[in-house]
């Protein structure tokens, strides 16, 4: 089988390509001709040498993900679905907006956390993505919109690591396709332009600190860890105290940033005048440093399985007014793509749940204890 060049951030391709008797600098006009201008045929990298094009046509190549579906929202929004194998597919987002494009990225095909709101968590977990099944979704997205769009400029400025599955639980996976968004000679990003959201995976945030300081989000979704175990079950194991924490150690490697904390509005389970004041007593406490954060409140999109209601308008309101009050920047997400089920906590490909996460989550999880 060929080696897909998908799989290295530059230091990989750097190794692979002298593993074959390349030199460096080669590595680096490779890596430019995929992930800057966009180019899976080698034939068209008319500045590499004929027999370095030649070595690449027998032994490597840049294998994209196939589609299965496309659906395109009225509000712009582009939802693919791609096969990766054994029954599984996987779902990617593109989200544009007046002042940026906005690509939703997949790191599991499910996912084992079994959060009871979210449409992916019912769906249970099959495997982990490649570095290759990561970047093939950025890699797709840029160069297929840049062909319809018909412009040689970047279309997709910023990432979100925030599609099906929990991409801190994937990390080896990670980290590459993450050093490849950054990389001047692969997408350029800027690291506030690319966001990891974690359910709360403590030693990899720890981690993340240290190899790749991207901007942060954090699924929250309760102000204590009573309501936290039910909704985000990985706090049984990660407590609020440990999150925190972890999150206050984090800024200390990603200078004048803040966290973002996503909290899902459900009706009568996360959203009374008190469990805002909790939240701002958690992150403004009276005795303590303030954690340098915004809240992110999205309306919860529901499920027929989840048996769970979105909050009120005015109820949502009367949550972000009271944390904005506290000197909080406080934004509702607004729902994009709902049509195409594309909106936050919709992404739901095929998975062949190989754990029983759907089923172990039906037995234990009860909201409305
Ligand atoms: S919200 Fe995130 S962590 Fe929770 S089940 Fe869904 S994908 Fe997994």
């Amino acid at each position: 089988m060929k080696t897909n060049l998908l799989d290295f951030d530059l230091d990989g391709l750097v190794t692979w390509c002298q593993a074959q008797g390349e030199k460096k600098f080669r590595a680096v006009q490779l890596f430019r001709w995929i992930h800057h201008k966009g180019v899976s045929d080698f034939s068209q990298m008319t500045d590499l040498a004929q027999s370095l094009r030649l070595m690449l046509h027998d032994k490597a190549e840049v294998r994209a993900l196939s589609v299965v579906s496309r659906h395109n929202s009225a509000d712009g929004t582009i939802k693919w679905m791609f096969d990766v194998g054994q029954g599984n597919a996987i779902e990617t987002v593109f989200i544009p907006e007046t002042d940026r494009g906005t690509l939703c990225i997949s790191s599991q095909a499910g996912c084992a956390v079994a959060c009871p709101f979210c449409s992916t968590g019912a769906q249970g977990f099959s495997r982990n993505l490649t570095t290759a099944e990561i970047l093939a979704q950025l890699w797709f997205a840029e160069t297929t919109l840049r062909r319809e769009l018909g412009i040689d400029e970047r279309v997709i400025s910023n990432v979100v690591m925030m599609g099906m599955g929990e991409p801190l639980q994937n990390y080896a996976a990670l980290v590459p396709a993450l050093k490849t968004m950054l990389d001047d000679h692969g997408y350029g990003m800027s690291r506030r332009r690319v966001t990891v959201s974690t359910s709360g995976v403590v030693p990899m945030i720890e981690r993340l600190s240290q190899d790749c300081p991207v901007a942060l989000a954090v699924s929250l979704h309760a102000p204590d860890d009573t309501l936290r175990d039910r909704l985000v079950p990985l706090n049984q194991k990660y407590p609020l105290v440990e999150l925190l924490n972890a999150c206050r150690d984090y800024l200390a490697y990603a200078p004048r940033d803040f966290i973002t904390f996503e909290y899902c509005m459900l009706d009568g389970v996360n959203d009374s005048d008190a469990q805002a004041r909790a939240l701002i007593a958690m992150v403004r406490p009276l005795h303590g440093e303030a954690l340098p954060c915004k809240f992110n409140l999205i309306p919860f999109n529901p499920f027929p399985a989840s048996g769970l209601l979105r909050s009120p308008p005015e109820r949502i309101k009367a949550f972000a007014a009271l944390l904005s009050e506290a000197g909080i920047v406080t934004t509702v997400r607004k729902t994009r793509g709902d049509d195409i089920a594309a909106a936050c906590g919709q992404l739901a490909g095929d998975i062949q749940d190989r754990t029983d996460v759907a089923g172990r989550r039906a037995k234990t999880i009860r909201i409305h204890a």
